[in-house]
């Protein structure tokens, strides 16, 4: 139900009380106005009355006159002489119809009037009478008595019809000033009556016979009597006005003359005051004392109709008041209801349109308006939005990433209030315990977990910053640390004696610098440190001495954490510096392969050194990397090539094997050494490229001898394998793997015809080469250690080594140390006892070749047996590569260990060619 419904519904019960209030008001004036106007005719119909009456009561003394005149002895003996007699006799007949005609016409108009129906009966009876009583006196055998009472009725019944219809003016409920008018009225209305009588009364107590005589008399005495007491009653009048004409009248010298005559008569009985023949004199006399009554009724009558027409006017001003007043309640209930109503409307219509909004989501402010409950509720509603305002705010806060600021807006009371305070405590716990899960990861991947110390990416990141930060005169130094030893600790001593070696380095370069310096570990035993705000080399040179000297110890190494499980009794570790110092076009990138380059310098040059980065290795680094573009082109535009050096089999000359070797020929330099290119390109993937194109380069020549049966292949059984150098770059990327097969398949070749060469450096520094190295064993291929000796490998870590060929260093060949010798024949044993194939490097000279053999090794390679030599030199070498001398096969003069030429025996399948 709409509001404007009930509003009406509300308003319209008293509407219609009131209206039908009203309205009663209104019948109510409207009846007093309707009594006023009857009672108005009912005075008016009284003076016709009156009028009628006193003409009836002028007829009687002609009438009765005219009938004593018919009987001539009596109208004699009434006083009536013969004369006069006859005089009347002809005069009075027309003063009766005179008297008729007065009187019809009186009543004519009583009847002509608007009267009640009682009262015109009333008339009608009256004038029935009247008319019966003429007809009696016209009569001559009536008697004179059935006239005279007929007319005495009609009179008493129009007087009746007086009195009743004053009765029901008085009744109608008039103002009492009506009433008190009324009352003047009816007692003018008798005077009226009593006199009109006495003169007709008076006669006839003269002339009717016997007992009808007296009644008459008693009539007439009574009549005076009535009009004696009433005329003395005037001051009783409450009208000024009709008690002015009343006093008028009396005092009127004609009314006065002849009622002072009838009181004579009256106040003497018996005489006659007056003699009957003069009574007919009289009647004009009384009729003008009649007449002067009238003209007081008139007054009176006048006073009534007054006074009802006021109470007239009054009741129709109440009626007007009443519709009036009536009609502006209801005008004025509808303007308070249509106001209110639209008051309410409004209010609660802007209320239910913030409500709405408010349900849709819209944080909107409710207008405070219309009735203090409204009022309350919009103050309610506003006082919720605020408060999901604050929670909008809390949740924008945490969409915001700063829940913190949601905790520090004031709560919502309440359960709501609790419920969403609570959920953004959790809310910030999750997010503090992620900040710090994150705090935790971002330290992890920034930091090395060993030592703590920032790690490769971190370092790369705090030098950029440093950089970015440095102004003309001051510069950001970088020191390259590379430990001395460590290999050997790690080897001899295991992997948690290195860990712990790695700790006590990293706290005691730590503890030499200043807080605002960044220590970094790159993996391995590599260390960097960062040092802003530098002033020059010379400072830095300084303290990368220092430094030297704090790390350097020789001594016991204390147990870790876990006791003295690990305590070590002897340490020797040093370390060789490499220091940079920035350049306005430094990067963080070449600043660190400056210090990197320094301390390969250093290390180079000797343990316990420091090397600083200067325009001499600076001209060097920009001729390496001249040399990777250069490479990377030439090896794209095909102007690499292979050569191959055969691996002989020791007991037979055969050749078991060949290495294939990377060659150079750089357009307008000539052949480039492999070592200096191959260095060039392991600075960056190049050297994956490189060897991505080797692995399919000599398996393809594989299958190409193949073909043709050339340098040993074809034959179906104990074919030579191929061997290709990896650099641990490439052996640590996942590619490796694919390389390998690819190149593989690309030839059409089993794996167990490949063997990888790689250094034993590149063993230790990454596990995921341990486990490409295994799956590629798995799937068949071969794995060779080269240029064993030179790093720190320790003969016992042999045990696990994923290879299946040793390659003994050609220093070890070449030297003349005898420990070195020593060492290679120690060497060479370890490897046989763990079931590793071993080939000496190297191998120039006879007595090189003796001392290998006698040391046991079964194959060998070197300039002894053949250079490394092009595909089709290749092609053409012999199928043993014996060295010859004047006395025959060079292998067969050497000395060579007991169990030698029993395998010897067996391996000697391939007859020996020229050399
Ligand atoms: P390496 O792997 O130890 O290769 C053996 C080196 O010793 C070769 O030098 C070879 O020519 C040389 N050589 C062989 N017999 C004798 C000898 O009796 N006396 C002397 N003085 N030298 C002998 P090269 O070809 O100059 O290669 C140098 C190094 O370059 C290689 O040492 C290897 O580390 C690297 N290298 C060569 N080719 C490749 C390649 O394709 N890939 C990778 N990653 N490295 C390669
Ligand atoms: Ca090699
Ligand atoms: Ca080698």
């Amino acid at each position: 139900m709409p509001l404007w419904l009930a509003l009406a519904a509300i308003t319209l019960p008293p509407l219609i009380v009131a209206a039908v209030m009203g309205g009663l008001l209104v019948r109510r004036a409207q009846a007093d106005a309707q009594e006023a106007a009857e009672a108005q005719e009912l005075v008016a119909s009284v003076k016709l009355l009156d009028a009628a009456r006193r003409a009836s009561d002028a007829e009687v003394l002609p009438t009765l006159l005219l009938d004593v005149l018919a009987e001539k002895d009596a109208a004699s003996e009434l006083g009536f002489q013969a004369t006069r007699r006859d005089l009347l006799s002809t005069t009075e007949p027309a003063v009766v119809r005179q008297r008729r005609v007065a009187t019809d016409q009186a009543l004519e108009a009583v009847l002509d009037a608007p009267l009640p129906l009682q009262l015109r009966g009333v008339v009608i009876e009256a004038r029935q009478t009247l008319l019966a009583a003429r007809r009696a006196a016209d009569n001559s055998s009536q008697v004179l008595e059935t006239v005279a009472s007929g007319y005495s009725r009609t009179s008493a019944t129009l007087a009746a019809g007086q009195r009743w219809a004053t009765a029901q003016a008085v009744a109608a409920g008039l103002s009492s000033h009506s009433v008190a008018a009324l009352q003047d009225l009816t007692q003018v209305a008798q005077l009226s009556e009593a006199a009109s009588r006495q003169l007709g009364l008076l006669f006839a107590a003269r002339v009717l016979p016997g007992a009808l005589r007296e009644e008459a008399e008693r009539g007439w005495m009574a009549a005076w009597g009535k009009y004696t007491e009433l005329a003395d009653q005037g001051n009783e009048l409450s009208s000024a006005r009709v008690r002015e004409g009343y006093q008028l009248f009396q005092s009127t010298p004609s009314v006065a003359a002849f009622s002072d005559l009838l009181a004579r008569q009256a106040l003497d009985p018996g005489t006659e005051v007056v003699r009957t023949g003069a009574l007919p004199g009289l009647v004009d006399r009384s009729g003008t004392r009649d007449d002067a009554v009238a003209v007081v009724l008139q007054d009176a009558v006048a006073e009534v109709t007054d006074s009802a027409q006021a109470d007239r006017d009054a009741a129709q001003a109440r009626e007007r008041a009443a519709l009036a007043g009536c009609l502006a309640l209801v005008l004025l209930s509808l303007l308070i209801a249509g106001l209110l109503s639209r008051w309410l409307t409004r209010s609660m219509s802007s209320l239910a349109g913030s409500a709405q909004q408010i349900s849709q989501g819209h944080l909107v402010v409710a207008q405070a308006q219309g009735p203090r409950e409204m009022r309350t509720a919009a103050a309610a509603l506003t006082s919720a939005v605020a408060g999901l305002r604050r929670v909008q705010e809390q949740a924008r806060a945490v969409v915001d990433g700063d829940p913190e600021a949601a905790l520090r807006l004031r709560p919502l009371p309440g359960p709501l209030g609790e419920v969403v305070h609570a959920s953004i405590e959790q809310i910030v716990d999750t997010f503090r315990a992620r900040e710090a899960l994150q705090e935790e990861l971002a330290h992890q991947a920034n930091h090395d977990p060993l030592t703590g110390l920032a790690n490769r990416a971190q370092v790369l990141e705090q030098l950029t910053a440093l950089l970015g930060d440095d102004e003309p005169e001051t510069h950001t130094g970088v020191l390259f640390i590379d430990l001395d030893g460590f290999k050997a600790v790690n080897d001899t001593h295991g992997h948690a004696a290195g860990d712990r070696v790695l700790i006590e380095v990293a706290q005691r370069l730590s503890a030499g610098l200043r807080p605002s310096d960044v220590v970094g570990r790159f993996g391995g035993d590599e260390f960097v440190v960062l040092l802003p705000k530098v002033p020059g080399i010379a400072p830095l040179a300084e303290l990368a001495q220092r430094l030297v000297a704090a790390v350097s110890w020789s001594g016991p190494l204390d147990g870790g954490a876990d006791g003295d499980r690990g305590a070590v009794r002897n340490v020797q570790v040093g370390a060789s510096i490499g220091v940079a110092l920035s350049s306005p076009d430094s990067t963080a990138d070449t600043l660190l392969a400056e210090a990197d380059l320094a301390a390969y310098r250093a290390k180079r040059a000797g343990r316990g050194r420091v090397e600083v980065f200067d325009d001499r290795l600076r001209a060097e680094l920009s001729e390496q990397a001249e040399m990777e573009v250069a490479l990377r082109e030439g090896l794209e535009a095909g102007e690499l090539h292979l050569h191959y050096q055969p691996v002989v089999n020791l007991h037979t000359g055969v050749v078991v094997g060949f290495e294939a070797l990377a060659r150079w020929e750089r357009p307008g330099v000539g052949p480039v050494r492999p070592d200096i290119f191959i260095a060039a390109a392991e600075a960056s993937s190049l050297v994956c490229d490189l060897g991505r194109w080797v692995l399919h380069a000599a398996l393809a020549q594989v299958t190409r001898w193949k073909t043709f049966g050339e340098a040993g292949f074809g034959t179906g059984e104990d074919e030579p394998t191929m061997a290709v150098n990896i650099s641990g770059r490439h052996l640590s990327d996942n590619r490796i793997l694919n390389d390998v097969y690819d190149a593989l398949n690309a030839a059409g070749l089993p794996a167990s015809v490949l063997v990888l060469e790689i250094t034993e450096t590149v063993l230790t520094t990454d596990p995921q080469v341990r486990e490409h190295l295994r799956q590629l064993r798995a799937s068949g291929v071969q794995v060779a250690i080269d240029d064993f000796g030179t790093g720190f490998t320790s003969v016992a870590a042999l045990v696990d080594t994923p290879a299946d060929i040793l390659k003994i260093d050609r220093s070890f060949v070449d030297s003349d140390d005898p420990g070195h010798h020593q060492l290679a024949t120690l060497i060479t044993r370890a490897a046989q006892t763990f079931s590793l194939r071993v080939i000496a490097e190297g191998i120039e000279t006879p007595e090189q070749l003796a001392r290998v053999m006698a040391d046991g090794c079964e194959e060998a390679q070197g300039y002894l047996f053949s250079r490394p030599l092009p595909p089709e030199a290749v092609g053409r070498l012999p199928a043993s590569l014996v060295p010859q001398t004047s006395s025959g096969s060079l292998l067969k003069d050497l000395p060579r260990q007991a169990e030698a030429p029993e395998n010897s025996e067996q391996r000697t399948s391939v007859p020996g060619g020229p050399a």
